[in-house]
């Protein structure tokens, strides 16, 4: 790829996060490219290329099954009158004015990320003292740090991001920008925030980046109604963070199940968990699905996942044989299952009805029968134990732990 554009005329580095995590001594997930060729000239050099983005247009370039992004020098923008696009409050909006290598070092957010190096050379450039804060393990917005995150309030979440997954810690005055400049990250296109949100939560270090969010209050502009998410989303993301370990299957539905569960809980706590009022349950986790979309643009697929995963925890919660099999063919059984632990891990009450479950799916059709609750309580002790449960709060209140929470 270096040598290609080298032999067109061109000037190319690995840029970026893959530079920053060798030198740190990780596995970079992917490479990425400056070059002084712009786009268009990229595509000149090599068969497969697309040209993406409209804030920052990039050339992917598709080398095998991977791509690569080639991006050109660009200045930073205070000089001369080639001033990006701003909005009123001071946030680029498009930003392609291209220029020098130290030009576009300069305009990068953090030191740690802007550091080239040519492979072919061995040669690391380095303009903005970045090699000194990775031998620190420290985070540093390049130039003024408040500034630079009300130009993309975006690289707050990035700078949270890099720290807890890298362990670096932020140095001082970019950590001191974060509380006058988070409120910006609600005007940030609900589109890129999701983006965000996954890489903020399904690289491997969702939980301690979940910890450095709420330390810096930055969970309620992220998703608004998972503010209170606390326990719950913390296991589900330990959960997340494990399975990634293992190299299983992770999807950002689960969290958000997670996040959001306490919310849909407290909207739905007079209502009984009873099949007769599912259609009324499912309501509400689309309200609550839907107040986040102006923040969080949740797509369409992962929505539908949280609702079934929700609206199984009450079908869990009725052993008839009839919904028993039902349940266990769901296809989305096995995720309410692990939704279920994760609820049990807050809530003891429901360790009986999780460890159930887990017997449930060893049996065959004939001992599963055998294994259903038989005895139906009589209607005086029925009444008297609806009554006992409606003290400790209802149901669903108190199959997660929302009665409990401040
Ligand atoms: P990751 O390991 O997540 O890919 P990365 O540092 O490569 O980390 P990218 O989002 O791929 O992150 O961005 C590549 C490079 O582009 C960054 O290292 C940084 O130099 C620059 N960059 C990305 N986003 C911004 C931004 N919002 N503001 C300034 N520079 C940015
Ligand atoms: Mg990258």
């Amino acid at each position: 790829m270096i040598d290609g554009l080298r032999g067109a005329g061109f000037d190319a580095y690995l840029v970026g996060g893959c530079v920053r995590d060798l030198l740190l001594g990780r596995t970079p997930k992917d490479f990425d490219i400056a070059s002084d060729a712009t786009p268009e000239e990229v595509r000149a050099v090599f068969p497969r290329v697309r040209i993406v983005g409209r804030r920052f247009r990039i050339a992917h370039v598709h080398v095998r099954r991977e791509v690569i992004e080639v991006s050109t020098f660009r200045r930073a923008h205070d000089d001369d009158g080639h001033r990006p696009l701003m909005s009123s409050q001071g946030v680029i909006l498009r930003d392609n004015a291209y220029g020098a290598i130290d030009e576009d070092a300069f305009r990068r957010d953090f030191t740690a990320n802007a550091l080239y190096y040519d492979p072919i050379e061995h040669v690391l450039l380095d303009y903005c003292d970045g090699l000194k804060d990775i031998e620190d393990r420290t985070l540093r917005v390049i130039g003024d740090p408040e500034r630079r995150f009300r130009e993309d309030p975006v690289r707050i979440l990035r700078a949270v991001r890099f720290a807890a997954k890298l362990g670096l810690k932020l140095h001082h005055e970019t950590e001191r920008a974060i509380a006058p400049t988070r409120a910006m990250l609600d005007a940030i296109p609900p589109a890129r925030l999701f983006d965000e949100f996954g890489k903020l939560f399904m690289g491997g270090a969702g939980e301690q980046t979940f910890e450095l969010l709420q330390k810096h209050d930055l969970t309620s502009h992220l998703i608004p109604s998972g503010q209170h998410g606390g326990d719950l989303a913390r296991l589900a993301l330990a959960n997340t963070d494990q399975r990634i370990r293992e190299g299983k299957p992770v999807t950002p539905g689960f969290l958000l199940a997670a996040f959001l569960w306490p919310e849909f809980a407290r909207r739905t706590e007079g209502i009984k968990p009873r099949k007769a009022n599912e259609e009324e349950l499912d309501s509400a986790a689309m309200a609550v699905l839907a107040e986040q979309q102006s923040t969080l643009a949740i797509p369409r697929r992962h929505g539908y996942f949280v609702r079934e995963v929700w609206r199984l925890q009450p079908a869990l919660a009725r052993r008839t044989a009839k919904n028993v099999t039902r349940v266990l063919t769901h296809r989305r059984f096995r995720a309410a299952y692990d939704f279920l632990l994760l609820r049990c891990a807050v809530d003891e009450e429901l360790r009986e009805l999780a460890d159930w479950w887990t017997e449930a799916q060893t049996l065959d059709p004939d001992d599963l029968a055998e294994s259903l609750p038989r005895e139906r309580p009589s209607r005086r002790r029925r009444r008297r134990y609806a009554r006992g449960k409606r003290r400790a709060g209802t149901p669903m209140a108190t199959a997660n732990g929302a009665a409990a929470a401040p």
